[in-house]
């Protein structure tokens, strides 16, 4: 069994990136809309922060209380539109009850959305055209790469239908030519779905629903999931123990696709500003 080391390749695509933004004495700049006060993004905006400095990307936050009303955001947004200087917008999901995300996404101009949720980017990634490809299949992505894992022909089961992991991360594996199943809350029996996947995507959200006797001998396991247990520590959907023992490869809780996920947003970033200026 191998560990699939996502925090080192995050840092090994950070540092490729540092340089590139230096020797060819690019400016890109990311603006991060926090809508709400809610716990989680706020670390999660923390971190892309932290990576942004590292790689020499302008980071700036916009800060919007739980009382925003969506015409606030859609004009916020448009403003971001607007100014030159941006290359790259990002709204932290989630957003408070009462706001319409999809049409905060859809406002978001194509070409700085470097998340990959506007429709657009979307359907981009559907016919197999170059856009924003969502940074956390993305990073999967890169990762099967930087381990030769070959996707062609084998069989992938994703759990979890999200637009921000599970949905797109069919159309990247699909592209790879593996033939995809997708499961989800009314999947009638998991278990037989996945027993014979040689690659199992989870992305629920449910801490330890994956189990050792749900996979194949040898299976490639990717775990999405960012979920406390009763210590409060970060955990999976994979229940590590047990599942790694029984898989050729896993990524681990952290350490795994979390980095890559902020990684990619660079990426995005970094590609945005090109482009932009193309
Ligand atoms: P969502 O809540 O949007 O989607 C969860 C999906 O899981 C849904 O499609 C749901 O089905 C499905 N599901 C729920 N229960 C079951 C079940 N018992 N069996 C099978 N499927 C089930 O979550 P996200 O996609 O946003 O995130 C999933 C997890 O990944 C979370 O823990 C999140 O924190 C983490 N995450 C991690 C990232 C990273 O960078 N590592 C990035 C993004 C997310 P249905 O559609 O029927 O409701």
């Amino acid at each position: 069994m191998e560990i699939l080391n996502g925090k080192e390749l995050a840092k090994e695509i950070r540092l490729k990136l540092k340089k590139e933004v230096e020797k060819e004495k690019l400016s890109p700049k990311l603006a991060v809309i926090l809508c709400g006060d809610n716990e989680a993004s706020k670390v999660y905006v923390k971190n892309k922060s932290k990576a942004c400095d590292e790689v020499g990307i302008k980071f700036e936050e916009y800060i919007l209380p739980n009382t925003t009303s969506q015409l606030e955001l859609l004009n916020l947004i448009d403003k971001l539109n607007e100014n030159d200087e941006i290359d790259g917008i990002l709204l932290q999901s989630p957003i408070p009850k009462g706001l319409n995300i999809e049409e905060a996404f859809e406002r978001i101009k194509p070409e700085k959305d470097v998340d990959g949720f506007n429709p657009y980017n979307v359907g981009k990634l559907c016919i197999g055209e170059d856009g924003f490809i969502p940074c956390t299949p993305f990073g999967i992505m890169k990762i099967f790469d930087k381990y030769n894992i070959d996707l062609e022909g084998k069989k992938a089961v994703i759990v979890g239908r999200s637009n921000i992991v599970g949905k797109p991360m069919t159309q990247c594996l699909l592209s790879k030519n593996a033939t995809v199943t997708i499961c989800h809350s009314k999947t009638k029996d998991l278990k037989s779905e996945l027993s014979d996947a040689d690659i199992v995507v989870a992305a629920v959200g449910k801490r330890e629903i994956i189990k050792a006797d749900m996979i194949k001998e040898g299976a490639i396991i990717i775990d999405v999931g960012m979920n406390r247990n009763d210590e409060g520590k970060l955990c999976g959907d994979v229940d590590f123990e047990s599942v790694s023992k029984k898989a050729s490869y896993i990524t681990p809780v952290p350490g795994g696709v979390g980095p890559m996920t902020v990684a990619m947003l660079m990426y995005n970033v970094v590609k945005s500003y090109k482009n932009r200026r193309k």
